[in-house]
């Protein structure tokens, strides 16, 4: 298989012979460096590139260069390649360009000139972009196979899966009748038993679940330990903030996650308000680092398992998998985040993963390039995802049932949103009746102040129209609020009194609930605040309390 390209674009050739040197010297084992001299040669590499089917990883380009800038290069190059990295070398007179660009093609990062050291100032930016890049891209290679029809919702839980777990496979679309027939006459039961998943050992699974793929690819999916100190039931920002201080710290520790390490925020196109990352992160990157990070300092995570009761057995605490096993501990670390909302109109249940999708769905984003789209909601998570959309859609049309859009967006965002052409945005305006034939087709919606209903074609409209905290799993043993928020520290007392059944000589620590050594971090607390920070300090300042309770027990 071809390497990716990683492409760099300088009109002074001295600069460019070293920037050259310099990668091919690092990344030549994993790429193919192509230099050019000037934007219009590039652009027309960029071209050439795309008509041999080659991958391109990274543009590298300088700011200033006669005829072309390199923000002006980027504009048109990303057009090619839009899930190609972009970085722009800059002279430190630069740095203002380098923000606007930021904000105008979603710049990755600005490198100041000179870099020297390499090893300190340009391979490891760089290797984070490429690995984050490897991540969304997935390279056509010979490993796992999924063969299904791309508007089957079973096709596209296993696609789900795989992506959400960093898992890389290759697609095959059963349109494309050539292919998929001789990989189907292989297997037993053909086209009826889709999606079918063909591993490079030569072994398939047919419909699998998610803790069948979740083994065949290596994920663990059972505690190795018969005792933990601390379990943590959730793999969001919280749940792994919880397990990297809680195992760095020394603490036996497992975290539980349904479906992939991640949460909401893995959901994310881009998070741009988390500190240190100024061109912004995306959940998925974000996750991994954390997954990785939490296993290094030897916390377990285990995936595809539910937890779906806890329990208090004094001075245990057992956590009740969805494989009916059980975890064994003294303290538990609730983090479930919350799950999207579902929405009501006429005939949108068939077409659930047909066309409807929940929350930003980014696998699905390339099945629809060309063509138009809605999102509906008015909160940061579909800003973000009508931008993400836009790149990739002929148009987006965003429904928002409230008059104004700034009231549930940042203005950051908001602005981005009227800056981009092919977004438009319907205020009151909320969806009656989803149509379509096996597949999305038409959305009709109506004007809340002036009744008028209308009929907008869509081949996908993906919903964010908020949540609700996942907290029934634990219902039988903490107290909650009305919504199912979970209570902690002062909020679980009532008259200055703790609650029944509370054993200690003191009051509940701040992240504990109403129970001693349960703990709750995250969105799923009553009173939290819902973005990702938030739930990173949380999750790690429950282990402090954690070590506190772990003394008395
Ligand atoms: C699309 C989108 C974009 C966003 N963008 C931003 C942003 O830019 N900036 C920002 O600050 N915030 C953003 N947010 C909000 C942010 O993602 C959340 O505040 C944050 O993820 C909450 O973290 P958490 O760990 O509490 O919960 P979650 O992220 O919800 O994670 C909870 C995890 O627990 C798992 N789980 C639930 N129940 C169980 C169970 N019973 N057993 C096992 N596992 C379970 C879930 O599968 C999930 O992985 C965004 C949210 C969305 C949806």
């Amino acid at each position: 298989m071809a390497k990716p390209v990683l492409l760099t674009v300088d009109d002074d050739p001295e600069v460019l012979n070293a920037i050259e040197r310099d990668l091919r010297q690092h990344f030549r084992t994993d790429y193919r460096v192509v230099k050019a001299s000037s934007g219009p040669e590039a652009l027309e590499t960029v071209h050439q590139l795309k008509e041999r089917g080659a991958q391109l990883a990274l543009f590298l380009v300088d700011e200033r260069m006669p005829h072309m800038t390199g923000t002006q290069f980027l504009v048109e190059a990303i057009k090619v390649y839009p899930d190609a990295r972009r970085v722009l070398l800059t002279a430190y007179a630069d740095t203002g360009t380098a923000i606007t660009a930021i904000n105008q093609i979603g710049l990755d990062h600005y490198l100041m000139k000179p870099w020297e050291p390499p090893s300190l100032r340009l391979y490891p930016v760089l290797e984070d972009l490429l690995s984050e890049w490897f991540a969304r891209a997935r390279p056509s290679f010979d490993g796992i196979k999924v063969a299904g029809h791309s508007l089957s919702p079973s096709s596209y839980a296993v696609k789900d899966f795989l992506a959400a777990n960093q898992v890389p496979y290759q697609w095959i679309d059963m349109e494309d009748e050539d292919s998929v027939r001789a990989l189907l006459s292989g297997a037993s039961g053909g086209a009826a038993m889709l999606p079918l998943v063909f591993f490079p050992d030569g072994s398939t699974l047919v419909q699998p679940t998610a803790i069948e793929l979740a083994e065949k690819v290596g994920l663990q999916t059972r505690a190795q330990k018969p005792f933990y100190d601390l379990i943590v039931v959730g793999g969001g920002p919280a749940g792994l903030a919880g397990a990297v201080y809680g195992a760095s710290e020394g603490l036996r520790t497992i975290l539980v996650e349904r479906a992939a390490p991640g949460g909401q925020a893995g959901t994310s196109s881009k998070i741009e308000n988390y500190l240190g990352f100024p061109s912004g992160v995306s959940g998925s990157d974000l996750a991994h680092r954390a997954a990785t990070q939490a296993r290094r300092f030897g916390a377990e995570i285990i995936t595809a398992q539910e937890a779906v009761e806890i329990r208090r057995e004094d001075p245990y605490r057992k956590v009740i998998l969805s494989d009916g096993s059980e975890l064994t501990g003294y303290a538990i670390l609730i983090a479930p985040g919350m799950e999207v909302r579902r929405l009501e109109a006429e005939g949108i249940e068939p077409l659930h993963g047909a066309g409807v999708y929940y929350g930003a769905a980014l696998t699905e984003a390339a099945t629809y390039r060309g063509q138009d789209v809605i999102v509906v909601g008015g909160a940061n998570s579909a800003g973000q995802g009508a931008m993400f959309f836009s790149r990739h859609a002929r148009k987006v049309t965003m429904l928002i049932r409230g008059p104004d859009i700034a009231a549930g967006m940042s203005r950051y965002l908001i602005d981005r949103i009227e800056e981009t052409p092919n977004v438009e945005v319907l205020t009151n305006t909320r969806v009656v009746r989803v149509s379509g034939h096996g597949r999305l087709e038409s959305v009709r919606v109506v004007n809340v102040t002036s009744r008028v209903e209308s009929e907008l074609p869509a081949a996908a409209m993906f919903v964010f129209i908020g949540t609700a905290p996942r907290t029934s799993f634990c219902a039988n043993l903490v107290k909650r609020d009305a919504q199912g928020f979970v209570l902690t520290g002062r909020e679980v007392m009532t008259d200055g009194r703790p609650p029944a059944g509370w054993t200690p000589q003191r009051d509940p620590y701040l992240f504990e609930t109403s129970v001693p050594g349960v703990f709750c971090a995250g969105d799923a607390r009553h009173g939290s605040g819902k973005r990702v920070a938030a739930a990173v300090g949380e999750g790690s300042a429950t282990v402090s309390m954690i070590h506190q309770y772990l003394q008395t027990v």
